[in-house]
């Protein structure tokens, strides 16, 4: 396919009023998310959508504090001119356009996700055909058109915030319930035995990264061993990110004490979440088709997966576009089941009598034009070709870009 235009758009969807969440080094500000929409058109005018990149923790360095705008101009400035004029036989071939610019590889890893996700989304248009079938060519398996999830919500809220979450949670029949500790060892520990006495078959995941992101009042190793030890000890499912990303031993060392252990949402590239997975320590790896270089990135990784000991779960967490693609991926990958479903206030999926939801996202549901089908905790995928969803272009006029950072950690004498 010949491709004509590639441009990023950044939007800003506002949490009003501005939330502040107590944790044990201080107080974390929540202000609005960001996001960026990537669009691919052709020169017959068929055009290919994709959640746009800048996770936090990959593009840190490169971008600082304001990723989401200075990554749309990234797109427009640097990725445009280098695909726009071209032609695209195999998706690999836009990867290979990107990683020839000048760019650095953390910049190209998270630029050729977007744009491989709108090429798909372009192939599966042409084609009649929706993503999962192209994968499941790929991958020779049978598609899951329903696919179980768990929810990931809790953010630093005293224990009864999160048994609540938890209760309501269950009750709408999803998989599993993640949440983010923090709020000091003692009450991390009371979190714990909290939700396993509330809990009925709900799974319970802990996203430990928030331990080590509390500036001086961090855990120290030994806090964070017992805690590990003491959540595996009570059946959590996984606890996610206990250490940073790429410390590795670190993760060597708690995987010794029983627990399940997950990661690699911070990983920059497939081969960087392939490093971690062959350390033998998580038992959980968790690719994105928006930060691992799309479809075919994602697909190296489980591929690498097949038959060990070792389960590709996807993180996710963002607008429904981008839920939309890793479901895709999850539906036809082999040895892939799970997906992660990001719970925000007002969510037009979920029926219950209090709202779950972490906090307001409206574009997260906006972004696309249908509701999504969600029920006993299972997503049916979208089977129209492509994506099967369409991108409500509107949300470019809605919700404008705004400046500064999404969230502000304010730490305690700091
Ligand atoms: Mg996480």
């Amino acid at each position: 396919m010949e491709i004509a235009k590639v441009r990023g758009y950044a939007l800003s969807s506002p949490i009003n009023p501005v939330q502040s969440r107590e944790f044990h080094g201080g107080v974390r500000r929540l202000l609005k998310r960001d996001i960026v929409l990537v669009v691919i058109e052709t020169k017959d005018g068929e055009q290919g959508f994709a959640p746009g990149g800048a996770s936090s923790s990959a593009m840190r360095e490169y971008f600082e504090d304001e990723s989401q705008m200075l990554f749309s101009d990234l797109v427009n400035e640097e990725i445009a001119p280098a695909l726009e004029g071209t032609s695209i036989q195999e998706v690999e071939d836009a990867h290979d356009i990107i990683d020839n610019t000048d760019l650095p590889e953390r910049v190209c890893h998270e630029a050729a996700s977007a744009v491989d996700v709108a090429l798909y989304d372009l192939k599966g248009k042409r084609t009649g055909t929706p993503i999962y079938e192209l994968l499941s060519d790929r991958f020779d398996t049978e598609p899951t058109t329903s696919l179980p999830m768990y929810a990931s919500a809790g953010m630093y809220m005293p224990p009864e915030g999160y048994e609540e979450q938890a209760r309501i949670l269950d009750e709408l029949g999803f998989f599993g319930y993640k949440y983010r500790p923090g709020i000091g060892p003692e009450k991390d520990r009371h979190t714990i035995d909290i939700l396993n006495e509330v809990t009925e078959d709900i799974e319970i995941m802990l996203d430990a990264h928030t331990w080590w992101k509390m500036g001086n009042h961090s855990y120290g190793s030994s806090t964070i061993s017992d805690l590990v030890e003491y959540a595996g000890s009570t059946g959590a499912y996984w606890i996610e990110e206990p250490v940073e990303p790429d410390d590795h031993d670190g993760y060597r060392e708690l995987s010794e004490l029983g627990a399940s252990l997950a990661g690699g949402e911070s990983k920059e590239s497939p081969q960087d979440l392939i490093e971690l997975a062959q350390t033998g320590a998580v038992d959980f790896l968790q690719g994105d088709v928006r930060h691992h270089r799309g479809f075919t990135g994602c697909s190296t990784i489980i591929e690498f997966c097949q038959g060990k000991n070792i389960e590709f779960v996807p993180h996710n967490f963002g607008t429904w576009l981008g839920l939309v693609a890793n479901a895709h991926l999850v539906s036809a990958a082999p040895e892939v089941n799970l997906l992660e479903y990001p719970v925000f206030e007002n969510d037009p999926a979920l029926e219950s009598s209090k709202d779950p939801g972490m906090y307001p996202f409206e574009l997260a549901f906006d972004i696309i034009e249908e509701d999504l089908e969600v029920s006993n905790g299972h997503i049916e995928v979208p089977d129209g070709p492509g994506l099967g969803v369409t991108v409500d272009l509107d949300i470019v006029e809605d919700y404008p870009a705004t400046e500064g950072p999404w969230t502000e950690f304010h730490y305690k004498d700091e």
